[in-house]
């Protein structure tokens, strides 16, 4: 069984489109990209699968548990954590701080959230800024705070939402290595992501979205010479 599976989800906002009859699967241990131009429903997927919006029509299971239409807090309970295309750090918190927030939702117990903490900020390359304010932390820190929140969840999926936006090229590179990380230790990824040179590398498969709609899904290399997908996103 698929750990993600959507079948024939749409979400309409009044007469607007923003995704519409989209099936895909994501398997335990893969990473799959998310792609489109500007508008073409990526966070409004995002949103239906963790809960921050019920979609109009269609299921989103995760393994045999119905998502569709839960509030977050319980899809995040099943197993589903995010981040956010703008990283909604608690800027008055260390970065410490940040992920304990997150760890208090699995355990009641200070230390214990405090050591797991300490882990995911280890885990992303962040141990060193535990005592920073998260409102010093440069965006690529910030990015990966945010992804050290979620993992503090300890979720079966993360929906990474272009935690790779407006990083240099090095930077970039760490954030997939990262992503790579999380893969190895046993959590999926749904990536959406405009980086295309971070996410192609490492991606398992590739669903691309345009107008609401899938368009294409397969291998990184499939997709790269896929005539329809060269149409509508990716250019020459
Ligand atoms: P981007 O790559 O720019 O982040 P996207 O692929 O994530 O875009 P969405 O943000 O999901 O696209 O938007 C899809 C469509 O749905 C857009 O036309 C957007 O204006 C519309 N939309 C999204 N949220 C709402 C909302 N709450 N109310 C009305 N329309 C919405």
């Amino acid at each position: 069984m698929s750990l993600l599976r959507l079948e024939q989800v749409s979400k309409h906002y009044g007469g607007l489109v923003a995704n519409e009859d989209i099936s895909f699967a994501v398997e335990a241990g893969e990473i799959v990209g998310l792609i489109g131009p500007n508008g073409a429903g990526k966070t409004t997927l995002f949103n239906c699968i963790a809960g921050y919006t019920a979609p109009s029509s269609g299921a989103i299971w995760l393994g045999e548990k119905a998502l569709a239409g839960l509030p977050p807090e319980r899809c995040a309970a099943l197993g589903v954590a995010r981040t956010f295309q703008i990283a909604r750090t608690f800027t008055s918190m260390t970065a410490l701080e940040n992920v304990m927030v997150a760890a208090l939702l699995k355990t009641h117990r200070l230390a214990l959230a405090r050591q797991r903490a300490r882990h995911w900020l280890d885990f992303t390359g962040l141990a060193h800024l535990g005592d920073t304010p998260a409102a010093s932390l440069t965006t690529s820190e910030q990015r990966r705070l945010a992804v050290a929140r979620a993992l503090a969840l300890e979720p079966l999926l993360l929906l990474l939402d272009e935690v790779m936006a407006g990083l240099n090229p090095t930077e970039v590179q760490r954030a997939a290595e990262v992503v790579q990380k999380i893969r190895d230790a046993g959590i999926a990824c749904l990536v959406v992501e405009h980086v295309l040179e971070g996410i192609m590398p490492i991606a398992n498969r590739i669903v691309v979205l345009d107008y609401g709609r899938k368009l294409a899904e397969g291998s990184p290399e499939a997709i790269a010479n896929d005539p329809q997908v060269i149409a509508a996103y990716l250019g020459a």
